[in-house]
This record gives C-alpha cells, structure tokens and sequence, in this order.
C-alpha cells in the first residue's frame, strides 16, 4: 500500500494464507457464490447460513483474483455497526486493504454524494436533516393553516398528523414523489367505478382516496417548506441523489468509474429508493452488471409494510439471467432451534413459494440443516405473576450464566419496543451486570439530561419567581457541590420567614443562618441570576455551553465512573439545540423549554447516539436492531399479546394500493411482519432461547392483565419446554427487596480506555486536530475526541460565511469564465452569515467587517483571478480513505490551482480570516509562533500525495 510503504503484492501473499483457509471452509454453495465475481448474483437463504460470511469472502476474492483496487468495491449494509463489524470481519480476511473498500450504509453513501457535489445539491455544508421535532413542526403549520376536511378533525385538528409524517416517508422510501402519488390515487379513484363492491367497503375507499388526496397537498406543501428553508429531510437524501443521478449522466458517470462492483447485504430491506441508486451506480453493464445481493425474505422488517419479497422478484425482473443461489447449511443454531423456527415461519403466506428463478426454480424455505445436528432444548418458556419478577427471573438467569463462565457479550436480551429496556437496565444494574444498549434511549428520559433541564428551568422561573421546590432538588444534585446540610437549613429558615428559598440564600445579611459554608451555597444561587442575565446576550448554544461549564456539571460529568455514557446524551441532547438555533437564530432559554415540552407531549425523543463500543457486556436490544447478529443465550422478554403480535398498528391513512411493484400487501395475513420478527429472535441464538412473559404488568400503582404472544402458542409444543416458575415465584421475595433498593452508584460498564479506542477507530486527523493535540493533549481529547458540548464562537461562522463566499466566487468564474460584480460576492457573504447563529450585535459586526474585506481582497485580486482546479476539495472522506501507517487522515481544501500542468504540480491555497501573519511567525521562526500553520500547509501536502484517486503534486503552499 502507498501509504505505509508496503507494496500491493506483498501484502496481498501475507493474507492469502488466512483467506485460504476460510475458503476451503466453505461449502460448495458457498463456494460457487464466493466464486461467481462476474455478472448478478442472488443469494436469497435464511438466518445463519453465512450470508454475510459469503459477502464478505467475495470481496476477498476479487482483490484476489481480479486488478480491481479496494476503493472500486462498494459494499452496502443496514446500518452503520455493521458498516463497521463487516470492515473488521473484512480485516482478518484480508489485512489492511480491507481500509480502502468502501464499506458504508446507503445513507452515508448519498450524504457523501451529496457533500462532495454541491453544485448539484443546493444545500449549504452544515445543512443537517430535519429533526423529528423540526418535522413536527412544519407539519403543525401546514395543516393549521390549510381547510383540510379528511385529516383534519374539527375536534383535534392535529389528530392525523403522526400519521402523516409517516405516510411521507413511507412514500419517500418508495420512491414516490408527488407527482407519482397523485398518479397512483388516480388509479385507484378509477378502480372504484369498475370494481364491484359492496357499499360499505366502496364508501371506506372513497374515503380513503379522499384522505390520499389531502396527504398529497400535506406532502407538496411540506417539499416547498423544506426548499424554502434549504433543507431537506433524512428519507430526502437517497431520493435526491437517485434523481441526480438520473437527470445528470455525467455525475453518475464518475460514480460508475469508480465502482465496479456494488453488494449489499440484507437485500430484503432494502427499499424502492435505495435499489434506485444501486441499480443506477450498475446500469452502465445493463443485465450483466456486477451485482451481487444476499438476503433473506422471512427476515424483512423494515422495507414499507414488510413487503417481504418484493426486493428479490424485482431483482429478477431486472436481471433475469441472474445466478440465484439459496444455502440451507446453517452455521449458528442448533437443530431444534431451527426447527422450531421454521415451523413457526412456514405459517407466513405471501412468502411461501413465491420466487421462482429463470429455470422454474422455486426458491423457498427449506427447513435449514444446523452443522451441529445438536438437538436438545428448543425453546424454554417462562411464565410468571408480574413483570418485575419476570425481569428479576432474567437477572438471575443472566447472573447464572455469567457465573458458569459464559462471556457476558455472548448473552442477548431482546425486546420489542425502546421502552421496554428501562425496568431490565435498573435490575441488570443492581444485579451487577455489565451490559450495553444500542442507540436508541431517549436522552431526555436519563437522568442526567433531567437534571441539566430542571436546571434550566429554575433559571428561567427565577423570572417568575416560582422556582422554590426546583431550586431545592437541583441544589441537592451532586455536581452543585453544596452542602446539604447548608441547603435544609435554608429552606427551613424560607419556610418559617414565608419567603422564597432564593431570597434567603441571595440575601443572607438579614438571616443570620450559621451555615458551613454560606459563600459556595450563595455563589451559585448568584450565578443562577447571571444566567439568567446571559440568556439575553448569548446564542443559546453558546448560553448551553456556559451552564454546562458553570454548573459544574461538565466537571462532575468527566469525573464521574460512567462519564462516556453521560458525555455521550450531554452530546445528543446538545446536537438537538443546534438544530434548533439553526432554525431559529433567536432561540431562547424559554423557547428551548418549550420545545423540551412539546417533545414530551408528543412522544418525539431525542435519540441517543450509538456509541459503538464493543465490550465484553451483555447486549440489551430491540428485536429490529438485533438482525444480523448472533449469541449464544438469546432471552426474549415480554413476550405478551399485543407486543408480540397482535400490535395495533394505526394505519388512518392507507396509502394507494399500487404501490409496491411486485405485489399486493393486501394478501398477506395481518400478523406476517410481527411472525418475522419473532423468527429473527429466535434465529439469533446459537444454543438456546428463553421467551418469558407475565401475566400482569404493574406501573405505577395500576396494573394490567396480560395474555402470552400468539408465537408462543404457534410453536408446536414439542418444540418449547415450558419452566416451572413457582420454585422462582416464592423465592423472588426476597429479591424484589433487592429490586426496589436505592440505585447505587452504576457500575461503569465502559472502561474509559476502550471508548477512546473506539472513537479512534472512526477518528479522521486532520490538520487542526493535529494542531490542538500539539497546543494541549487534553484539549485535543476534550474537543477533537470526546467533542464537549461547545458552541460554535463567532470568529468561526465568520470565517465559515468568508469561505463560502469565495468557494461561490470561484465557482462562478470555473462556470462562465468572467469574475462576477463585487456585489454579488458580497451578497453571497451576507447570505451565509445570516445562516450562521449569532447575536444580533455580533451578526451587525461581523456584516460589517465582511464587506470591508471581502471588498479589499476582490479589489487586489479581480485581474488575477482564474480558473481553478478544485474549490472545496475534501481529502480522506467518502469513498477514499487516507492512511499514515495505520492513522486515517483528511482535511478539507479551499482551493487547488494548477502550477505547471506538464508537471502535474499544483498550488494548495488556504483562506485565513484572522489576523495577517509575518513569514517568520507562518514557519514557526518567532518566539511565540507555534508552527500551526506551516504545519497545516504541509498535512494537506501530505493528503494530496497519499491520496491514491488524486494525480497531482503539490508544489506550493499559499495562504
Ligand atoms: P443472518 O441471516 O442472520 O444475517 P447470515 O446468513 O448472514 O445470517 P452469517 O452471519 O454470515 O450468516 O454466518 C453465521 C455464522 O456462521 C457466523 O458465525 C459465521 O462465521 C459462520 N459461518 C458461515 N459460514 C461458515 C462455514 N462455511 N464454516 C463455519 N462457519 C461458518
Ligand atoms: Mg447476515
């Protein structure tokens, strides 16, 4: 590899040998799906059957085999945690060529799509997709301000409005614009007046087509709210780019040099947008294009309604010469496992022997044969009186198997909703049980972000004066370091003068209170007033940054055993306050409050992010993030009826019936998608699998009555046993003592050393990073690692608007060849400053400052302006990776112009908005220079010459 010095060859022969072996494991079928590199390829074959192993190998094997470089090879997956477990699979197989194959989910590729062609995609760089409650929002306005009549309930005007944000991106996903809808609604207004029907269900589809034709305003309306705002929503980006791609060859054309070879995994889920943009990156090769996708219909869970066999009778429509390959050797489960499953699955429908391949071939459902003929226990079921018991049974069970020696990361809790993790967490905790949650929590349920909130609002009831009982409990938090002696003492003296607790401690010469330390406990009630205060003059971003700082909740936060977990919401939540000062440049304390409630109220959550770790922990999971993986205990906890199957899912509004190409949803039975993902829990396990359930669910003091899943009662009963849970019941006494404990301090399930590793694993260095690890380690750990809560300071939007103008500037010449009036330059630079957020005072100062140097710099340099290579060019991002040895590296630069084109050496150009510096202080010759700059010239020195998609020299370096 260029990078470390190693060439190609070498080590391409010191991993043949691992690849090797892990071929001539395979068997035959495998072995013919690794082989067939040419042409498409299907596998379509059930859980276990190394699927994604295969995958993985043929990668292997065209590097082998063919003179394709690694970053011609795009391999798609689900989601990005396995983006990453199928580069590490990658690694052991081929070594550190596997850096260099463009490993990425669907997503991730169009947003680098979209990034790296912003003369095609309007949107400014740091446009992020709409936020559930920015989406929220503009739907609220839309149908407030129209005279809907179908969804627009004169009671509860906003009854529908879930449901539409739903059916848009449903329709997005499938690929239907507005255009198309309508089209389809047409159809099937005129369906009505040729079918026969009775006049019950033609007056139900009038209804609907007159819910449809309200939903297509709804959607038209909110496309011009997003244009207008210049933003676009997440189910956007894939669509966006399969229409660029459509409308502008040559931009596909650079995308179909690039990669020669496109697989995807969990091909089942893939949706009516994203095969778009695959089957387009292929289309140069028309029916012989160098496809290959692995997947499995039983296990669809995603795609719109589970339209499970779409995908793959699709495929065949499009390359009907495919190879359709189906395995049926299973490498995870044992026998009764697979057994049971199968029998469960056989009972869906719409799957069953329906794609049948170019030789008549029907390709479908096998039972599966496990590699280890185990037979034993299928599936142990445990019923119990109440949930808490059932979650104590999971602990013990958990606590039992660890003990014996299984390793905790081989154990898997499954679950059907996020909601349903925080009653297992609490016992796993007190049970003293490292585990670890994929994404999904929502911060503004966990406790540290409840009580950052609670304080915001006493800052901001101080207004009102109301914040008495609030200021008790957000005193008495641990980061405050009050003490609490000082705070009971104070609020005795509040209660008995009558007067508020704030006034006692603000005003402390008229009490006289023998505090132990009255200083600490009044500073901060003195800092709360000058919060309050800020709130006036600072971005609320920047406003978050200080209370976070003040507090002394960021300082309690990394010190804290579990100070990644916490870091990690604090980040999340704080990624939500950017979008929204993004929206509103005026947002306020009381405004970000407001927000906060209008999430609560209407269950839209603040995500956590995953922080994809990889420990050895037991793994809390929904059932839908579990696919893919495998464990060797899988427990399945709430198993009842209406959870698993049975779900009521609200449809109000259906959408039109022509939809989905290839079939209709309509066959198939009510509850085929829950049954899959009962069969993808079930096929996760390597040895065995408890399902336990409870009869009654207490929260609060109410509690309900449930009945066990329908699944349960599906699986014959040679396939279950079922646990004798009395024995349990009459010990869980006792335990449940130990349930309703206090918490004690969490056990820090994440070792601090493994989190920064694996923020290193994904960590790109550029050259301010390297800069800030120079200046301060610690500070290159807090910012450019960790990422502490910071706002963006204005001297940096400056800068961003400065760039932006330029970048249009020189884009403008590079397309009609003159330099545009002075004006329109500037024009651009206010544009861009106004997208930033800032104070209204620092946004006056920094127009100001904007024109005047805009103006200087345009009138120096009008004649010398020319042509230039690159504007904008991103180093080390998207489909090509950077190495120094093992560290991946990037950067972005402003500008490249050609020097001598014979030579092929070019000039990298910088813009600096900050003070001018002398030569001496640039190459680091004074006292007090630290080099940075220099130093940053040459990383994108660096960059241009490892980078192997870039042909050119750097020769020369100018700021
Ligand atoms: P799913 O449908 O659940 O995604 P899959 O078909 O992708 O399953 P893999 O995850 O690729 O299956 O493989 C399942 C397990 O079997 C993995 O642990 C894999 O390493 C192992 N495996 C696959 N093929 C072989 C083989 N030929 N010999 C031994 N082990 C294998
Ligand atoms: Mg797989």
């Amino acid at each position: 590899m260029p990078t470390s010095g190693k060439p190609i060859e070498k080590l391409r022969a010191k991993h043949s040998k691992t690849f090797q072996k892990l071929f001539d494991n395979l068997n035959t079928l495998q072995k013919k799906a690794v082989n067939t590199l040419e042409g498409p390829v299907m596998v379509l074959a059930g859980p276990g059957t190394g699927k994604t192993q295969v995958l993985a190998m043929r990668i292997a094997k065209i590097l082998q085999e063919t003179d394709t470089a690694p970053h011609n090879i795009l391999a798609l997956t689900f989601t990005e945690s396995a983006s990453k477990a199928m580069r590490e699979r990658l690694l052991t197989i081929i070594g550190e060529e596997a850096y260099y194959v463009q490993i990425t989910t669907f997503h991730s590729f169009c947003s680098d799509v979209i990034q790296s062609n912003p003369e095609y995609f309007p949107f400014s760089r740091q446009a992020e997709p709409l936020s559930d409650l920015e989406r929220f929002t503009v739907l609220e306005s839309i149908i407030e301000s129209q005279p809907f009549q179908a969804i627009k309930p004169i009671n509860s005007p906003l009854f529908y409005i879930k449901d539409c944000i739903r059916a848009i991106q449903d329709l997005k996903r499938e690929g239907v614009s507005p255009d198309s809808l309508r089209v389809l609604i047409d159809d099937d207004a005129a369906a009505i007046n040729t079918e026969e029907l009775s006049d019950t269900d033609r007056h139900q589809k009038e209804r609907n087509i007159e819910k449809q034709r309200e939903l297509l305003q709804v959607y038209l309306l909110y496309q011009q709210a997003l244009i207008k705002r210049g933003r676009y929503d997440y189910e956007d980006m894939i669509f966006f780019v399969s229409e660029m791609f459509r409308k502008h060859v040559e931009l596909l054309r650079i995308y179909q040099e690039r990669i020669q070879f496109v697989l995807i995994d969990e091909y089942q889920d893939t949706n009516a947008a994203q095969n778009a943009v695959a089957e387009l990156l292929v289309s140069y090769w028309g029916e012989h294009a160098n496809i290959f996708v692995v997947g499995d219909a039983d296990q669809s869970l995603y795609r719109f309604q589970g339209a499970s066999i779409e995908n793959s009778l699709a495929f065949l429509e499009r390359y009907p010469k495919a190879n359709v390959i189906s395995l049926e050797q299973n490498y995870r489960s044992t026998q009764s496992i697979l057994d049971a499953a199968h029998n469960l699955i056989s009972r869906n429908t719409l799957t069953n022997d329906r794609v049948v391949t170019r030789t008549g071939k029907k390709v479908r459902l096998k039972p599966l044969i496990s590699q280890e003929k185990k037979y034993g226990v299928a599936i142990r079921v445990a019923e119990f009186s109440s949930d808490p018991t059932e979650t104590i049974f999971i602990a013990e069970e958990v606590s039992a198997l660890i003990h014996s020696g299984v390793k905790p990361s081989e154990i898997a809790i499954l679950y059907r909703t996020n909601a349903d993790s925080a009653a297992i967490e609490d016992a796993l905790v007190k049970w003293g049980i490292k585990y670890e949650i994929d994404g999904g929590v929502d911060v503004l349920e966990t406790p540290i972000i409840q009580q950052f909130l609670s304080l915001c609002s006493v800052v901001h009831r101080l207004r009102s004066k109301q914040e008495d009982l609030e200021l008790f409990t957000v005193l008495n938090y641990p980061w405050s370091r009050i003490d609490p002696l000082d705070i009971l003492r104070a609020s005795r003296e509040a209660a008995t003068k009558r007067i508020g607790l704030y006034d006692v401690v603000s005003d402390d010469t008229a009490y006289n209170l023998s505090l132990k330390k009255p200083e600490e406990l009044r500073a901060f009630v003195n800092r709360l007033a000058e919060w309050l205060h800020a709130d006036a003059e600072l971005t609320f971003p920047q406003w978050f940054e200080k209370v976070l700082n003040e507090s002394g909740l960021l300082q309690y936060v990394l010190e804290s055993p579990v100070s990644m977990e916490h870091m990690n919401r604090l980040q999340s939540l704080f990624r939500e306050v950017k979008l929204m000062a993004a929206g509103n440049h005026n947002l306020k304390l009381a405004d970000f409050l407001e927000s906060v409630e209008r999430m609560r109220e209407h269950g839209i959550a603040v995500r956590e992010e995953d922080m994809n770790v990889h420990v050895d922990a037991v793994k809390l999971t929904t059932a839908h993030s579990a696919k893919g993986l495998e464990w060797q205990h899988v427990f399945i906890a709430r198993a009842v009826d209406g959870k698993w199957g049975n779900v009521r899912v609200r449809n109000l509004i259906p959408l039109p019936e022509g939809l989905l190409k290839q079939v209709r949803v309509e066959e198939k039975e009510q509850n085929e998608d829950e049954r899959r993902l009962f069969y993808v829990s079930l096929t996760r396990a390597k040895q065995t699998v408890t399902v336990t359930y409870a009869k009654t669910a207490i929260s609060g003091n109410r509690s309900r009555q449930h009945m066990h899943s329908m699944f349960i009662e599906e699986l014959p009963k040679k396939y279950q046993e079922q646990f004798d849970s009395d024995e349990f019941e009459k010990k869980s006494e006792s335990l449940l003592r130990r349930l309703l404990q206090q918490p004690t301090h969490p056990e820090p399930t994440i070792d601090e050393q493994e989190w920064i590793q694996g923020l290193l694993r994904d960590f790109v260095l550029t050259p301010t990073a390297l800069n800030t690890f120079l200046e301060c380690p610690y500070k290159f750990k807090l910012n450019s690692l960790v990422k502490v809560p910071r706002a963006k300071q204005d001297y940096l939007s400056f800068g961003t608007a400065i760039h932006r103008a330029l970048e249009l500037l020189f884009r403008w010449i590079m397309q009609y060849d003159v330099v545009p009036e002075k004006e329109k330059v500037i024009g651009w630079f206010e544009e861009a400053l106004r997208k930033e957020v800032m104070s209204v005072q620092q946004e006056e100062a920094r127009l100001n400052q904007g024109r005047k140097v805009l103006s200087i710099y345009y009138d120096q340099y009008k004649d010398e302006m020319k042509k230039q290579l690159f504007l904008e060019k991103f180093f080390g991002y998207g489909g090509s990776h950077i190495y120094l040895d093992d560290i991946r590296i990037g950067g972005r630069i402003d500008k490249i112009q050609w020097m001598d084109p014979k030579k092929k050496t070019v000039a990298v150009i910088d813009y600096k908005t900050g003070q001018p510096r002398s030569k001496n202080d640039i190459e680091g010759k004074t006292a007090t220079s630290t080099g940075d700059y220099k130093r940053q010239l040459l990383f994108y020195k660096l960059l241009a010459d490892l980078d192997q998609t870039f042909g050119m020299r750097v020769a020369e370096g100018v700021f």
